[in-house]
C-alpha cells in the first residue's frame, strides 16, 4: 500500500471511509492522522510477526531494557522515515491537499518520561532496531505523561498531560497476556518434607495489561517491541472495599512522578516499580517456559537491564520466581540472577540515590522485602569475611541499613555490570562514589558514554541540513555515523560553508516566526540564538546564566561604548512541580525577559524568551536553530547530559564546563571548537571535601557580581515582595552550593569569547561544520553496540530475519 503514491492514496481513501464511517469531504486531519497511523501499524505488523517469530525460532538471546520512563516524543515521521515511506506518503497526501505536517500537528507527544534518563531509553530503542538487535523495552502506561506547562504572570503552572485523550494510534492492547502483580497481604512458610517453602496469602492485586508498540528500525525489516503496561483491576478481587480498591490500582499507571531527580518518597512510587518489574519478569518467564523446560539457562537467553534503580527491584522478584515457582536453590538461583541483570547509574547526586523506609517497603511487599534482607545479609557476611571486624565499611556498604533499603547498593551486589554514562562519571563512581563497591567488585565497572539517535536529531529534525550532509559526503553516514568526519574536507569549501550558513539561518527564521507567533516577541534571526533547555535544576545552572544576562543589560545600560554581538536568549525548562527553588528561577528568567525586551534602548542587542511547555517536539525545532549551546552544570554534576549532543550534531557550539560528556565533546571536537569554563570536577570535589570557597568574598571582590546579587532584591526588574530573596540567599548565606559566583568571571569571560568568534563569520562556520563532523560518536547506535558486546553479549540477527 506504500509502494507508489497513486496506491497509497486509492488505499489512504478506502481506509479512511472504513475507520471513520466518514466520506472524505466529512473527514478531519484528526481522521486523516488516525488512518495514516493505522495503515502504518498494519504495514508493520507482517514484520512484527516475523520478527517475533524468528527470535524465537533461533533461541536469540534477548535483553529487556527495563526503564520507569520512556520519553518518546511524536512516532508518525520517525516511523515513515525508519519504514522508508516518508516521500510516498508526503506526496500521496498532497495530492489529496493534505499537508504531512498538518497530521504531525495532530499528533501528541508520548510524554512518558521527565528528561534525559527517558529520552535515553527512547534513543535506545531506535538504535536496537536499527542494529538488528533483539532488545526490548518495558515501562509503564501511564495515563498522564509529564505535566503541560503553562506560563502565567511569569509563573509556571501544571496542566494534567492527556495524551491519550484521541487513543494511541501506536498502540495494541493484548488483554490476553495480562499478569497479576501482588501487593500487601503475609508470607507463610510451610514445610514441606524439610524444605521451606513460602507462600504470599492475603495480597491485593492488580491485573497488569500490556499495550505493545512496535519499535521498527531504520531499513531494515527488524521490527521489536516496546511493552508499556497498564495496572487495572481483577475480576475477582478479595477487598471488600471495590471503591477503594479501584482508585488504588488504577493510580498505579495514572501518573508519571514530575522528577528526576528527588525521591518522592511515596508509596505508590514503589507500587510503580515493583509493578514494572513484577509485570515484565511474568511475562517474560510465561514466554520463556514455553521454549525451555526449566530456567536453568535463563541468563544465557534473557537479559535484563534497569535503567537506574527504579526497576532495581528485579532483582529480589528474578530470585523469587526461581526460588518459590521453580524450586531453586538459593545458589543456583543467585548466580543465574547475577548472571541477568546489568545496570546503568546515572547519578552521583547524594539527593537522588533512592532509599525505602523499611515501613513501607516491607507490609508493601512481604516476601520481596525477605528476600532483599536475605541478600543483604549473605553480603555482609562476604564483607565480613573479607573486612573481618570493620564494622564502620559493613554498615556503609550494606544494602539495608538505619531501617532504609538503598536500593543503588541491591544494584551493585545483584548484577553483574555497573555503567556509568560518560567517562567523567564512571570516573567519580568508581573513585569516589562508590569506591567501596569497587573495591570488592572491580570487574562490574564500565563506562558507556551515553549517545542520541541522528535519525530523530539530525535527519527527521534537519532536513535541510541533512540534505546538504548527503551532497558533500552522501548517504554512508546514515547507517554508520562516524563517516560524518569526511565533512571536514570541506572546512576550507567557501561554498559549502556558505550552505552551511543559510541553512541555520533558515532554521532561525522559522523558529523566530514560532516565537512571535507564541510569545508576540519579535527576536532578530541575524543575533545569537543563545540557548538553554533542559529539565530546571539549580545543579544545571540555569541561575548563571541569568545572571550574565543581568550583567549584558547592566553594560549596555551604563556604558555607551560597550560593544556586544546581538544575543537572544532561549530557555526552555521544566521544574518540578514541588520544587520551589527552581520555580523561582524560572519566574526570575520571566522577570528579567519582561524588563528587557521592552526596553527599546537595547532592543537591537539584547532579547530573552521563555518556550514555555519544553518537550521532544519542541527539542526538535530547537536544536536545528541554535549557535550556542549552554552546559554549564557545576563540573562533577551532571552525569552525562545528552542535550549538548543533539545542539553538537546540529552545528551549535558548546559553551560549558568540564562536566559529564562535555569532556568526550571537546577531545571529539578539538579545543579550539569549543568553550569551556569554570571550576573541574576536581576543584569541586575538593571544595566540597575541604571547604575553602566563600561565596560571599566574590561578591564582596567582584562588583560585577555585586550589582547582579544585589538587583536579585533591590526591585530593579520590577519584582514585588521580595520574590527572589531564596536565590539571593541561596548565593550568599548558604554559601552558593553550586558555585555560581565563583565561576562568574570565567563564564563572563568564555561568553566574551564566544561573542568574538561569532562575529568572525568564517571562523564560526568552520568551528560549526567540525562539530557536526565530529558527533558521530555521539549517536546512540555507537552506545547500544558497545552495551551490546560489552555487556549484554548480543549480536545482530540481520538475515536470520526474514
Ligand atoms: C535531550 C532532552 C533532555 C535532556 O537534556 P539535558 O540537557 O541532557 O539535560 C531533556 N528533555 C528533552 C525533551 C530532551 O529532548
Amino acid at each position: 500500500m506504500f509502494s507508489n503514491k497513486e496506491m497509497f492514496t486509492e488505499t489512504f481513501l478506502q481506509r479512511l471511509e472504513m475507520t471513520c464511517g466518514k466520506s472524505f469531504q466529512e473527514s478531519t486531519k484528526r481522521d486523516h492522522y488516525h488512518t495514516l497511523g493505522i495503515m502504518i501499524r498494519e504495514y508493520v505488523s507482517s514484520n512484527w510477526i516475523k520478527t517475533n517469530e524468528s527470535y524465537r525460532a533461533e533461541k536469540e538471546k534477548q535483553v529487556y531494557y527495563l526503564s520507569i520512563e520512556f520519553l518518546l516524543g511524536k512516532l508518525l515521521r520517525h516511523n515513515l522515515l525508519n519504514l522508508g515511506i516518508d516521500d510516498v506518503v508526503e506526496e500521496g497526501l498532497k495530492e489529496l491537499g493534505i499537508e504531512l505536517s498538518d497530521l504531525e500537528e495532530m499528533e501528541a507527544d508520548a510524554a512518558l518520561g521527565n528528561g534525559g534518563l527517558g529520552r535515553l531509553a527512547a534513543c535506545f530503542m531506535d538504535s536496537l532496531a536499527t542494529l538488528d538487535l533483539p532488545g526490548h523495552g518495558c515501562g509503564i502506561r501511564y495515563k498522564h505523561g509529564l505535566f503541560e506547562q503553562k506560563i502565567v504572570d511569569g509563573y509556571q503552572v501544571e496542566l494534567p498531560e492527556q495524551w491519550l485523550r484521541h487513543g494511541h494510534v501506536w498502540e495494541v492492547r493484548k488483554a490476553d497476556l495480562a499478569v497479576d502483580v501482588p501487593f500487601w497481604g503475609r508470607v507463610e512458610a510451610i514445610n514441606n518434607n524439610g524444605k521451606l517453602e513460602f507462600r504470599h496469602l492475603e495480597a491485593e492485586t492488580v491485573m497488569a495489561v500490556p499495550y505493545d508498540l512496535p519499535v521498527v528500525g531504520y531499513q531494515t525489516d527488524t521490527v521489536n517491541t516496546l511493552r508499556l503496561w497498564s495496572a487495572e483491576t481483577t475480576p475477582y478481587p478479595i477487598n471488600r472495599d471495590i471503591m477503594k480498591y479501584k482508585r488504588d490500582t488504577e493510580l498505579i499507571s495514572e501518573f508519571l512522578y514530575p522528577d528526576d531527580t528527588h525521591d518522592e518518597g511515596k508509596i505508590l512510587r514503589l507500587k510503580q516499580q515493583y509493578f514494572l518489574v513484577s509485570a515484565s519478569i511474568r511475562s517474560i518467564v510465561r514466554s520463556y517456559r514455553k521454549q525451555h523446560a526449566s530456567l536453568i539457562d535463563f541468563h544465557k537467553y534473557v537479559g535484563l537491564h534497569i535503567n537506574d534503580t527504579h526497576p532495581v527491584l528485579a532483582i529480589p522478584e528474578l530470585m523469587r520466581v526461581l526460588i518459590d515457582e521453580e524450586g531453586m536453590s538459593w545458589e543456583d538461583a543467585w548466580h543465574i540472577t547475577t548472571n541477568t541483570i546489568s545496570y546503568t547509574n546515572h547519578t552521583t547526586l547524594a539527593e537522588a540515590l533512592e532509599k525505602w523506609p523499611v515501613r513501607i517497603f516491607q507490609p508493601l511487599l512481604p516476601r520481596i522485602f525477605m528476600i532483599v534482607n536475605e541478600i543483604n545479609e549473605r553480603f555482609c557476611q562476604d564483607l565480613w569475611t573479607q573486612y573481618p571486624g570493620d564494622w564502620r565499611k559493613i554498615e556503609d556498604m550494606a544494602i539495608i541499613a538505619h531501617d532504609q533499603v538503598k536500593m543503588a547498593h541491591l544494584a551493585i551486589v545483584g548484577s553483574y555490570s555497573v555503567n556509568g554514562v560518560a567517562a567523567i562519571h564512571t570516573e567519580i563512581l568508581k573513585q569516589r562514589e562508590m569506591n567501596q563497591f569497587y573495591q570488592v567488585f572491580p570487574e562490574k565497572f564500565n563506562n558507556k558514554t551515553n549517545g542520541i539517535t541522528h535519525r530523530r536529531w539530525l535527519i527527521k529534525s534537519n532536513p535541510k541540513l541533512t540534505s546538504l550532509i548527503n551532497e558533500g559526503i552522501g548517504t554512508k553516514w546514515v547507517n554508520h555515523p562516524e563517516h560524518l568526519k569526511e565533512l571536514q574536507f570541506f572546512q576550507q569549501d567557501s561554498a559549502f560553508l556558505e550552505q552551511l550558513y543559510e541553512i541555520k539561518q533558515d532554521n532561525k527564521k522559522s523558529l523566530a516566526e514560532k516565537i512571535k507567533a507564541k510569545t508576540g516577541i519579535v527576536v532578530d534571526p541575524l543575533s545569537i540564538f543563545d540557548v538553554q533547555v533542559k529539565r530546571l535544576h539549580a545543579y544545571k545552572r540555569q541561575l548563571l546564566n541569568v545572571l550574565h544576562i543581568m550583567y549584558l543589560y547592566n553594560r549596555l545600560k551604563e556604558d555607551s561604548s560597550f560593544q556586544m554581538y546581538p544575543r537572544t536568549f532561549l530557555f526552555g525548562a521544566k521544574a518540578s512541580p514541588g520544587y520551589y527553588y527552581a520555580k523561582k528561577i524560572i519566574k526570575l528568567i520571566n522577570t528579567i525577559a519582561e524588563k528587557i525586551n521592552n526596553d527599546k534602548t537595547v532592543s537591537d542587542k539584547l532579547k530573552v524568551v521563555f518556550l514555555e511547555n519544553y518537550r521532544v517536539s519542541l527539542a526538535e525545532e530547537i536544536f536545528p536553530a541554535s549557535d550556542v549551546s549552554e552546559q554549564i552544570s557545576t563540573a562533577s554534576k551532571e552525569a552525562s547530559g545528552t542535550g549538548n549532543m543533539k545542539f553538537m550534531m546540529n552545528g551549535a557550539l558548546t559553551l560549558g564546563t568540564l562536566d559529564g560528556a562535555n569532556i568526550e565533546i571537546k577531545e571529539h571536537v578539538g579545543d579550539d571548537n569549543i568553550f569551556i569554563f569554570g571550576l573541574t570536577a576536581e576543584e569541586v570535589m575538593n571544595y566540597y571535601q575541604y571547604g575553602g570557597y566563600t561565596s560571599v568574598d566574590y561578591y564582596h571582590h567582584d562588583k560585577r557580581i555585586r550589582q547582579v546579587v544585589d538587583q536579585l532584591t533591590n526591585g530593579y526588574f520590577g519584582d514585588l515582595d521580595n520574590e527572589f530573596e531564596p536565590i539571593h540567599d541561596s548565593l550568599l548565606m548558604e554559601n552558593d552550593q553550586y558555585f555560581v559566583l565563583r565561576d562568574f568571571s570565567s563564564y563572563i569571560e568564555a561568553q566574551r569569547e564566544v561573542g568574538k568568534a561569532y562575529a568572525d563569520q568564517n571562523r564560526w562556520l568552520k568551528m560549526s561544520l567540525a562539530n557536526i563532523a565530529n558527533s558521530g560518536f555521539f549517536s546512540s547506535d555507537r552506545t547500544i553496540q558497545q552495551y551490546a558486546d560489552d555487556i549484554w553479549n548480543i549480536s545482530s540477527v540481520k538475515g536470520k530475519v526474514r
